[in-house]
């Protein structure tokens, strides 16, 4: 069910993350409506993240959690870790760093996104739970094996109470707001699915220690060239482009969605027509040539994977660009059977 959940929940809170956005930057409005609309904005990442963490585990407990092999520049892999938390340890005057001890390779073999969500999760409830003093984070490599320590100057867990921290929901304190209390139940799952083993070390007041171990195989330079590149997971925002006006054609029944997309893209200097369904698209496209066409999968009466194979047998069509979008995140795994149908697919939100 939880795909068909996930789906349900994206949508509308696509648009109410998108509005949001837009309403944070409007330098027309008074100050206090722009931080209300940062809340509104920061409550749907929330949101977000909760319903990406359910997807997550109830695929690993269907034992459908796709584990993908990226090849990683451990160190700049850690440089990146380290920026994202940075900012938020000098805020709160916290001795932050990131380690290695002995010989680390300069190139392993992971799951490069998961082994990131577990670093994170275990670096920021660290920051969350620890007011004053430090939080360091440890590499060692032995025999292909790391063993990364989290280890913090926090408030600690009773001991009688270590067992619930893995548990789904359980929270032991209101120290660390924000938390949905899902965190360490999947780092613990995400550790034992790449092949490792985490556990914990703690006292009331005296801080925690996290250990991790992990194979992480190491890359010879010679394998390097023939491995795919992993993506960096950046974000990076676009005001605009270079180049004549495109025109872009989006077809979706939601109509929130519609005018999420317009506004972000107008202003971009985009050509936006929006069309509600596939039938009307279809009439539209005879007095104009998009360059690029953004398809809903999800619409009654003709899906867009049958627009893209009407697209794609009309000469005019055959070679204008396609991107597929879908509040599915599980539409992706079909997604290699209709290669050649389009040339983009993403995930709303
Ligand atoms: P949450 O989102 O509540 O942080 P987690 O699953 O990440 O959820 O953690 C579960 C609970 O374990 C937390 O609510 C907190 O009580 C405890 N916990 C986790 N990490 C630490 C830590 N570094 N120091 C103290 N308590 C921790």
């Amino acid at each position: 069910y939880m795909a068909g959940i996930s789906h349900e929940l994206r949508t509308p809170l696509n648009a109410i993350y998108g509005y949001a956005q837009i309403l944070e930057g409007d330098a027309a409005l008074p100050l206090r409506r722009r931080e209300a609309a940062r809340s509104i904005r920061r409550s749907s990442e929330h949101l977000a993240g909760l319903i990406e963490n359910l997807l997550d585990i109830s695929k690993i407990e269907a034992g459908r959690l796709e584990i993908s092999r990226d090849r990683i520049n451990l160190r700049a892999f850690l440089a990146q870790v380290t920026a994202i938390f940075e900012g938020q340890a000098k805020a709160k005057a916290l001795d932050f760093r990131i380690s290695t001890r002995g010989n680390i390779p300069t190139w392993v073999d992971c799951d490069e996104k998961r082994l990131r969500q577990i670093l994170i999760n275990l670096l920021s409830n660290a920051l969350r739970y620890t007011e004053k003093g430090r939080v360091d984070m440890e590499i060692a490599y032995r025999n292909e094996v790391a063993t990364i320590t989290v280890t913090d100057t926090g408030i600690g867990i009773p001991p009688d109470q270590i067992h619930r921290i893995w548990k789904p929901f359980e929270r032991l304190s209101r120290a660390g707001a924000g938390g949905s209390g899902l965190g360490l139940t999947i780092t613990r799952l995400l550790v034992e699915i790449l092949g490792g083993d985490i556990s914990v070390e703690s006292g009331l007041g005296k801080g925690s220690r996290f250990t991790l171990r992990l194979m992480l195989p190491s890359v010879r330079p010679s394998v390097i060239s023939r491995m795919p590149e992993a993506h960096d997971a950046r974000k990076v925002h676009a005001t605009g482009y270079v180049g004549p006006r495109k025109a872009i054609l989006a077809v979706d029944d939601d109509l929130d969605h519609l005018g999420l997309l317009e506004t972000l893209l107008k202003p971009m200097g985009f050509l936006i027509q929006c069309q509600p369904s596939p039938v009307t698209a279809l009439a539209s496209l005879e007095d104009i040539a998009p360059d690029l066409f953004i398809l809903d999968i999800d619409m009654p009466e003709m899906d867009g994977w049958s627009l893209a194979q009407r697209l794609r047998d009309d000469p005019k069509f055959r070679s204008t660009p396609i991107m597929m979008v879908s509040a599915h995140a599980l539409e992706a795994r079909s997604q290699v059977q209709r290669e050649g149908l389009f040339d983009a697919f993403i995930i709303k939100p």
